[in-house]
């Protein structure tokens, strides 16, 4: 009888660490059940941004920005393409960085897991520029997007606004309207990835894309570059597929695509998936903004 009751506990062990390590085994992606995949805070701080928690935000002197008065100067600029913003990698290698907004709000916090599964599928590397409101929607999908070594997490805003000194608008989106708002619409979200990921924003991308000059060197004293594109990947997430694939095919060497990874009824994921094999078979390869910049020669 004890031997059988031996033999039993035996059995029930062997198979409780066999499931155990199964488990263990599965990859982490985001299917319809997403709930099993939650990657905690603690998780994302442990697994990968650990070094960064050492620095601290405390560096920045808001005060000394907010009274600058070099920074209370009428701008001149206005628009996507104003003095101080980057628009590609400059590099005669033939690198592509794929760059993708999560924008959040009424219309923009949906998630492309079509999109996101074949990147992941494909080891794609890419930049994931994130606003505070689709971060705020989709906490577990930030937590475990940031969990990835292959997609760099960067600043898109905190409420979405185009990057004014003066109250300008873009497409209907009042901008910001001075230097406090400025560099509220940076920080707050810089603060916000900061204090879940302990990663620190070095890429800004404002809602719309739209900035004075002012405002980019603003960015740039808190320690950011800006960075728009030279490919634009999916106007919005309005065009169709056939459309991404052309605009995406036209990238030259060191080109900086911007896409869009929350609108996944739209035909963004279908357009980059037509392009990435043609792309590949030009010989271009995907880099994270960090790499291609890293590797740049000039
Ligand atoms: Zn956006």
């Amino acid at each position: 009888m004890r031997r059988i009751i031996l033999i039993m506990m035996v059995l029930v062990l062997f198979f409780t660490i066999t499931v155990f390590f199964k488990e263990k085994e599965q990859p982490m992606k985001f299917g319809e059940d997403h709930s099993k995949y939650n990657v905690s805070h603690d998780l994302v701080l442990s697994t990968r941004f650990n070094s960064d928690l050492l620095q601290s935000i405390a560096n920045i002197d808001l005060a000394q920005i907010k009274n600058n008065t070099d920074y209370k100067k009428q701008p001149i600029e206005w628009g996507e393409n104003v003095t101080g913003v980057i628009r590609n990698i400059p590099t005669d290698e033939q690198i592509i960085a794929l760059t993708f907004d999560a924008c959040g709000g009424e219309w923009g916090s949906g998630y492309d897991d079509e999109l996101i599964n074949y990147l992941i599928a494909e080891n794609i590397p890419a930049t994931l520029f994130f606003n505070s409101r689709w971060i705020d929607t989709n906490l577990d999908k930030f937590l475990y997007l940031s969990s990835l070594e292959q997609f760099q997490i960067e600043n898109h805003g905190t409420e979405h606004r185009p990057l004014s000194v003066n109250g300008l608008t873009a497409w209907g989106i009042k901008g910001t309207s001075n230097v406090e708002e400025v560099v509220e619409e940076v920080i707050s979200n810089y603060e916000k990835i900061k204090m879940l990921t302990g990663h620190s924003s070095k890429y800004f991308r404002s809602g719309t894309a739209f900035y004075d000059e002012v405002a980019v060197k603003i960015v740039n004293e808190l320690g950011m570059n800006v960075v728009n594109y030279d490919i634009l990947g999916d106007a919005g997430a309005t065009f169709s597929a056939q459309q991404v694939k052309d605009s995406l095919l036209n990238s030259k060497p060191g080109s900086i695509a911007l896409l869009h990874m929350n609108q996944p009824k739209k035909e963004t994921a279908e357009g980059v998936k037509m392009a990435v094999p043609l792309l590949r078979e030009k010989g271009f390869t995907f880099v994270t903004l960090d790499e291609g910049f890293n590797r740049s020669n000039r």
